[in-house]
């Protein structure tokens, strides 16, 4: 089956979708984006990526292509078109086409918004076997831009940590910056001591994750104890459990940092019952 996907208003087949040269996502990743799962033909936490969304917007000044009901409507028939009932729906959101290339913004007056949409049909996600065996993570130095906390399409530091991960036999990468632990390449990270979890706190330093707020808040229901604050590898390393969280991967275990199990070298309880919880609140509350 041709994937439909969504451009600038139109529902096309992928072959026919195409965007302009000057899109000043493609020359200066002047754009952002969102990752929404689907479970069961439905979408995961759409109301939290809606409003990060906004905000990732309001910081850049950038005008919305659309209202989040429409965004909504058009996850949805995307869904629905592509037959989708595990996998993501990816939103890009770009400054738009001005025709030529310069550095100043382009008056949103007269250079409108790009978007585009696409699935990923992603079978048997939630029942993923990696979240049995755990992941195992190498340390890197944290060098992106300070502004994190925008969800923009710059990727490239993240993409260059996972192929050090690769090249060096492991599944992914923690960054640190001043000896601290800011997130992963493309998830937040956590390690857990007796029954505290410890992360590190919201600020420009780290994306807010949306699959974040919602695992601690499902911890703190769980009766966990949670601190919001700096830690180091070491900390992480001599921590009892340890794992990541994002949309697309939910709760992940952590069983090895920079060649150091973590407490005993499989998945930990609390961070298989966290995925549990996730998955079955999520679930119900899926749209
Ligand atoms: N941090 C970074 C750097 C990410 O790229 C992501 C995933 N987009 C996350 C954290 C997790 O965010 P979410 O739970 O909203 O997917």
């Amino acid at each position: 089956m041709t994937r439909t996907v969504y451009v600038n208003g139109e529902y096309l087949p992928e072959h026919e979708a195409k965007v302009s040269i000057f899109d000043r996502a493609f020359l200066m990743a002047d754009g952002v984006y969102e990752v929404t799962s689907v479970l069961d033909g439905k979408l995961i936490d759409f109301a939290g990526h809606a409003k990060r969304l906004e905000r990732s917007l309001s910081e850049l000044d950038m005008p919305s292509p659309c209202t989040m009901d429409e965004l909504l409507e058009i996850h949805r028939k995307l869904v629905e078109l592509n037959g989708i009932e595990e996998g993501l729906v990816y939103l890009q959101v770009t400054r738009g086409a001005p025709g030529d290339r310069d550095f100043a913004w382009p008056d949103p007056e007269t250079c409108a918004p790009g978007i585009v949409l696409f699935t990923q049909n992603k079978p048997g996600l939630a029942n993923s076997p990696a979240a049995q065996k755990g992941m195992k993570i190498i340390s890197i130095e944290d060098v992106r831009w300070g502004r994190r906390d925008i969800k923009t399409v710059q990727l490239l530091y993240p993409s260059m940590g996972k192929m050090m991960a690769k090249k060096a036999g492991v599944d992914d990468a923690w960054m640190v910056q001043d000896g601290f632990v800011t997130e992963g390449t493309s998830n937040n990270a956590y390690f857990i001591k007796g029954n505290t979890i410890v992360t590190r706190a919201l600020s420009n330093d780290i994306l807010h994750g949306i699959t974040r707020a919602a695992v601690l808040r499902f911890a703190a229901e769980a009766q966990m104890q949670i601190e919001e604050r700096n830690f180091t590898i070491e900390e992480a390393q001599a921590a009892d459990e340890a794992f990541i969280t994002s949309a697309s991967a939910f709760v992940m275990p952590v069983v090895e940092i920079d060649g150091q199990a973590i407490g005993s070298g499989t998945p930990g309880p609390l961070a298989l019952r966290l995925r549990e919880i996730y998955l079955d609140e999520s679930r119900k509350a899926a749209v």
